[in-house]
């Protein structure tokens, strides 16, 4: 595989840009590899600048379930370009698309636009604390948020592989009101609310957890994060930036039938362009400006081509089957998968169209255990699953997306790739 191209794009990027990415884990750092450069990305192939091929399980993190370039979505969207790319006047589409997902996700009545799942958090956080009167979040160690200064403390994603978890340049002061605690584990939030219960403005948290690897949540944990935020007064805020629209069309909450109080939504519903959004009960979303005295903005915020990418999108999972062809294609491939990865001390976490595989011999249930799995191992598996043309991604603690686009082909080559692999 000749990577030529790929390798003076990125000594040049390199000179104009920190790390030569504009998001850490793009450049493959602790994997002993440098970053492909693509030039074109098609249902699940991608293509480098020098014509390598690759097989996506990244799906630019998770964003595309339908694959790359869709063609109800590229038609929607040179369409939307042709009226006029953005307005900062109100348009249809944005009321379009906020029906659809509130048809999807009753339990956000109200949603407002944003350009990235770190602003969708970020303003949910503001807006519960508003609504509650009170200052502390709960978190969840391993659980990544965005980057918002109060809620890089113990975070997954590419945090993790940063020493401590967390960033500098976010002073002590800026995260004083979040305590991060082990997923999984009821007595620590038991704990914290005991200790600071008449404080908490909300837990927030990833009802299934992608940024630490996939975390599947213990039988009855989210009914209790539910109960004991009830309980206490405090909100619920479900980060649905991933699962959103992946584990069913409702996302986590319709697959537990548990009603959080404000939902974030990102990657999947701005179908490859920047949009994001949060949204819960009315009388909590109304609390921002203009209505309310919580302020929020964004001069982009529910560009026309965004939402109209979204809308496409939407379109194209409410489709009939949709969600239970992948369900099916998903299924044989894990059954086959785990036949192939028995005994090799390796973890496979999955739920619907996504999974990670840990190079552990011990079960993965919280972000203790997803570092305690070997990076070198899946250094070399990531580098060897590249060179038999598939593109995972590019982290132990990060998930891998399956797509309606992939084929039982796609798969077969997959699991071949993994056992020359391990
Ligand atoms: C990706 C992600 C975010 C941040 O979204 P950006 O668009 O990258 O800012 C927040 N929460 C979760 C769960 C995510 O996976």
């Amino acid at each position: 595989m000749n990577r030529k191209n790929s390798k003076s794009a990125y000594k040049e990027a390199v000179r104009y840009i920190p790390g030569g990415v504009n998001s850490p884990v793009r450049a493959l750092y602790g994997l002993d590899e440098e970053p492909l450069f693509i030039d074109k990305a098609k249902g699940v192939t991608l293509v480098d600048i020098d014509g390598n091929k690759y097989t996506a399980y990244c799906l630019s993190w998770g964003v595309f379930l339908q694959g790359h370039s869709h063609p109800a979505v590229k038609t929607a969207v040179i369409k939307a370009v042709a009226h006029g790319t953005s307005y900062g006047v109100p348009c249809i589409a944005e009321t379009e698309l906020a029906k659809k997902i509130n048809t999807f996700l009753p339990s956000m009545e109200k949603i407002r636009f944003v350009n990235s799942g770190t602003e969708a958090v970020m303003s949910a956080i503001r807006v519960a604390r508003a609504y509650t009167g009170k200052n502390t979040i709960i978190k969840f160690d391993g659980c990544y948020h965005g980057h918002a200064d109060h809620l890089l403390v113990s975070a997954g994603s590419g945090v993790a592989g940063l020493s401590g978890a967390s960033s500098a340049g976010v002073p002590e002061d800026f995260t004083r009101h979040t305590v991060s605690i082990p997923f999984n584990d009821q007595k620590a939030v038991e704990a914290v609310f005991k200790l600071k219960g008449t404080d908490l403005a909300a837990v927030i948290v990833e009802p299934v957890p992608a940024n630490m690897g996939v975390i599947i949540p213990n039988h009855g944990y989210l009914e209790f994060l539910r109960k004991i935020t009830k309980d206490y007064g405090a909100l619920l805020i479900f980060d649905e930036v991933i699962t959103g629209f992946r584990l069913s069309s409702g996302g986590t909450q319709k697959l537990f039938c548990i009603m959080p109080d404000l939902t974030t939504l990102g990657k999947i519903i701005g179908g490859g362009f920047p949009a994001a959004a949060f949204g819960g009960r009315s009388e909590i979303m109304d609390m921002l400006a203009p209505d309310g005295p919580v302020y929020q903005a964004g001069t982009l915020s529910g560009n026309p081509v965004a939402m109209a990418a979204g809308s496409a999108v939407l379109n194209v999972l409410s489709e009939i089957g949709f969600y239970t062809e992948l369900e099916k294609k998903c299924s044989v491939f894990y059954t086959v998968l785990l036949e192939v990865i028995k005994g090799k001390n390796i973890v496979l976490n999955h739920i619907g169209p996504m999974f990670t595989l840990f190079f552990s011999d011990k079960e993965v249930f919280d972000f203790n255990s997803s570092c305690a799995s070997n990076a070198k191992r899946f250094a070399e598996f990531f580098r060897s699953m590249l060179k038999n043309g598939n593109y995972i991604s590019p982290s132990r603690f990060e998930a891998n997306f399956i797509s309606s686009a992939h084929t039982p082909q796609d798969m077969e080559k997959f699991i071949d790739a993994v056992q020359k692999s391990i």
